[in-house]
């Protein structure tokens, strides 16, 4: 153990495909450090993401990004441990391993309001709401590749019979799965990216040609 880990009492866990991050994951991350006062924040790039259908980019593409989004930002630690888990990976033992990472800390799992209203589909979702606080931020409700930039209709989350706190961050209706349409859609208007997505991670994903329609 080492000493961040022994003294940190509130402990953040993000995870997500993070295929690509986002400038809505950015400001995610800042609000909960923000607003939770957390002494640590893990963002954890998933591995094998059982409840998505696609399949994502290679996990060597996802932690770079999410290093390029959101290595800025401070007490974050990138924490590959989902992509290394052999199998399906699931939330509710990386909460286990955090646990006994941090005895003494509350833990809390970040996530948005899509994943909120799904969270009765976890995989031993009661585990999970018994290790750690959820900590919500709202999303519009279409968060489709389409989606408008601006529309400002929230999630109705008053009938989520489950315990959590909302973080208090503006709407964003950014999704990755509109990033990826935008690249694929539009390689005349790469500036354009950057609305969506931190300048380096645009970059990054122009040098390695991501998200290109099949040729
Ligand atoms: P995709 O469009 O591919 O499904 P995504 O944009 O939802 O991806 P993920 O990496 O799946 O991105 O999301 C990780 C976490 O961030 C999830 O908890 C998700 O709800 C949250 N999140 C993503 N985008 C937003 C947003 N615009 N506002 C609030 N939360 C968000």
């Amino acid at each position: 153990m080492t000493a961040a880990t022994a003294v940190a009492r509130r402990v953040g866990v993000f995870g997500g495909a993070f295929d690509p991050p986002h400038w809505a994951h950015c400001s995610l991350a800042q609000t909960a450090l923000e607003q939770l006062q957390l002494d640590i924040l893990h963002i954890l790039p998933t591995g094998h993401a059982w409840h998505k259908a696609r399949v994502l980019s290679p996990a060597e593409h996802r932690v770079a990004m999410c290093r390029l989004a959101f290595g800025d930002l401070p007490e974050v630690r990138l924490d590959e441990r989902e992509i290394h888990r052999q199998g399906p990976s699931y939330t509710a033992d990386t909460l286990k391993e955090l646990q006994n990472e941090y005895p003494q800390a509350t833990l809390f799992l970040v996530l948005g309001a899509d994943q909120l209203l799904a969270f009765k589909t976890w995989v031993r979702w009661e585990e999970v709401l018994a290790l750690a606080t959820l900590a919500v931020a709202n999303r519009a409700t279409n968060i489709g590749a389409d989606a408008p930039l601006d529309q400002a209709q929230e999630a109705d989350l008053s009938g989520v019979d489950l315990p959590f706190v909302r973080l208090n961050m503006p709407l964003k209706n950014i999704s990755a799965t509109a990033v990826r349409a935008r690249v694929s859609e539009a390689r005349s208007r790469s500036g354009a990216l950057e609305v969506l997505v931190p300048e380096r991670v645009a970059g990054y994903i122009s040098q390695h040609s991501l998200y290109q329609p099949p040729t």
